[in-house]
C-alpha cells in the first residue's frame, strides 16, 4: 500500500538501459576493469526496508511515514535474483553478500538462500555465502537461516550501552537482543560472527571500549567502521569520523595488539590481535584509507539496478534486461560491458566537491 504516497524527493537515482555487445560473448570466468580489478564480490539488496532508523543512515526525518519505499512489484524475485546471480558466478564472483535494508525482513529469505546456496563458481564450489544484519531477528530466524545453506553472518551492532544503542537505532530497540542474536547464532552453528561498528564521534565513540572488551576472548571479531558519507540523507561531516588510528590506539592502550597479515590480497579490514592470545579485530578505513585499489565487489540494488560502486550517482538497469526476455548470454555481456568500463574510486577523491553528489543511499544499494 505503500506506493499510495508520494515522496518529496525519490532518493533513488535513475538508471541506463544497460548496453548488450554485439554478438555477447559467452563469459569466461574473468573480467578486469577498466582499473584491472576483477569482479569477485556481489552484494545483493533484498528489500530496502527496515525495522531500524539508525541515525546515520535511514534517518526518521527522511525514511518516515511518508517515504515511498519500493511496491512488490519492483523487487527481483528470488527467480530472478538466482538467474542474476548465476551469471555473475559464471563470470567469476565466488562471495555473495546478502543484504539491505534488512534482510532478514523480507519474506522467505531463508528460501533464497537455499536457491544461491545450491549455485556453483566457475571453479565448481559452493559460492561463499553471507549475510549481513542488525540482527534483531536472528534469534527467531538463525537455525533456519544455517539449515538453508547460509555459511556465514555479520552483525552489525554500534553500542553496548542501552541507552546509547537505543538512541542510534532509534526505534528504542534494546542491546540484549541483538546479543541474544549473537547467541543464538552460534547455537545454530554459524562459527565466529563478525560484529561491525560503525563509529561516530561524540555519538558512540565511547563505546569502543566496551564493545572490543565484551567479544574479546569470545571468538567472535569486531570491525570498527569509519562512518561514511554515503547517500545524501545522513549529514557526514569530516568532524564526525573517529579515524581508525585513534580506534586502533585507545584498544591497544588497554590491551596491546599487533597487526596481522590480510586473509586474502586486498581484503577490506586491517587485521590486529591481541597480544595475549585474546582474539582479533579489525578497522574498515574506508575515509583515511582508501581501499579502491582492490575493489572487486558489484552491487545488485532491491529493484534490479547494478551499481559499481558504493557511491555511484546512477546504475544499470538488470531487471529491464531479464524481464524484457534477454537470455543469460546476452545479459552476461551486459554485466561485461559495464564492469570493463568502470572507473571508480570515490574514497581516493572524496572532497568537499564530491560530497553534494546525489549518491545513492545505503539502505537500497546495501552496505
Ligand atoms: N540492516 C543491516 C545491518 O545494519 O547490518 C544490513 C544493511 S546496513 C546498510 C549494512 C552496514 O552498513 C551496517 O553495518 C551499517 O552499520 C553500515 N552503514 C550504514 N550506513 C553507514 C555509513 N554512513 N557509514 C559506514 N557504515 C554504514
Ligand atoms: Fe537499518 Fe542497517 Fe541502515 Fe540501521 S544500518 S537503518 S539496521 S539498514
Ligand atoms: Fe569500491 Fe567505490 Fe568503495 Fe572505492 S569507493 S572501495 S571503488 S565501493
Amino acid at each position: 500500500m505503500t506506493d499510495r504516497f508520494i515522496p518529496i524527493t525519490d532518493l533513488r537515482p535513475g538508471a541506463s538501459l544497460p548496453v548488450i555487445p554485439s554478438p555477447p560473448t559467452a563469459p569466461t570466468g574473468y573480467l578486469a576493469d577498466a582499473r584491472q580489478r576483477p569482479l569477485h564480490d556481489l552484494r545483493i539488496s533484498v528489500t530496502d526496508r527496515c525495522n531500524f532508523r539508525c541515525t546515520y543512515c535511514m534517518p526518521k526525518s527522511v525514511f518516515d511515514r511518508t517515504y515511498a519505499f519500493l511496491p512488490q512489484r519492483s523487487l527481483l524475485s528470488f527467480e530472478e535474483i538466482t538467474r542474476l546471480a548465476r551469471i555473475f558466478l559464471a563470470h567469476g564472483v565466488t562471495k555473495i553478500r546478502i543484504t539491505g535494508g534488512e534482510p532478514l525482513l523480507r519474506k522467505n529469505i531463508e528460501r533464497l538462500i537455499e536457491m544461491l546456496a545450491g549455485l556453483r563458481t566457475v571453479d565448481g564450489f559452493a559460492p561463499d555465502l553471507t549475510l549481513t544484519t542488525n540482527g534483531s531477528l536472528l534469534r527467531r530466524k538463525a537455525r533456519t537461516l544455517r539449515a538453508a545453506g547460509l555459511g556465514r553472518l555479520t552483525v552489525s551492532l554500534d553500542a553496548l550501552d542501552d541507552t546509547v544503542f537505543r538512541a542510534m537505532n532509534d526505534v528504542d530497540f534494546p542491546v540484549t537482543d541483538v546479543l541474544d542474536g549473537i547467541d543464538a547464532a552460534v547455537e545454530a552453528g554459524f562459527g565466529p560472527v563478525k560484529v561491525n561498528m560503525v563509529v561516530k564521534r561524540g555519538i558512540n565513540d565511547d563505546q569502543i571500549l566496551p564493545v572490543s572488551e565484551h567479544f574479546r576472548g569470545s571468538g567472535h571479531i569486531v570491525r570498527f567502521i569509519e562512518f561514511m558519507d554515503v547517500g545524501a540523507t545522513n549529514g557526514w561531516r569530516l568532524d564526525d569520523i573517529v579515524p581508525s588510528a585513534e580506534v586502533l590506539r585507545r584498544i591497544g592502550e588497554r590491551h596491546p595488539i599487533v597487526p596481522i597479515d590480510p586473509n586474502y590480497p586486498g581484503e577490506v579490514a586491517q587485521r590486529w590481535r591481541y597480544a595475549d592470545g585474546n582474539g582479533e579485530i579489525g578497522v574498515i578505513s574506508s575515509v583515511t584509507r582508501p581501499f579502491c585499489q582492490d575493489c572487486s565487489r558489484a552491487r545488485l540494488s532491491t529493484e534490479g539496478k547494478l551499481y559499481s560502486c558504493l557511491f555511484a550517482t546512477s546504475g544499470h538497469d538488470l531487471r529491464e534486461l531479464v524481464r524484457s526476455g534477454h537470455d543469460d548470454t546476452e545479459i552476461a555481456g551486459a554485466i561485461a560491458h559495464v564492469w570493463a568500463r568502470r572507473d571508480d574510486h570515490y574514497s581516493e577523491t572524496r572532497s568537499n566537491d564530491t560530497l553534494g553528489l546525489r549518491k545513492v543511499e545505503m539502505s537500497y544499494i546495501g552496505g
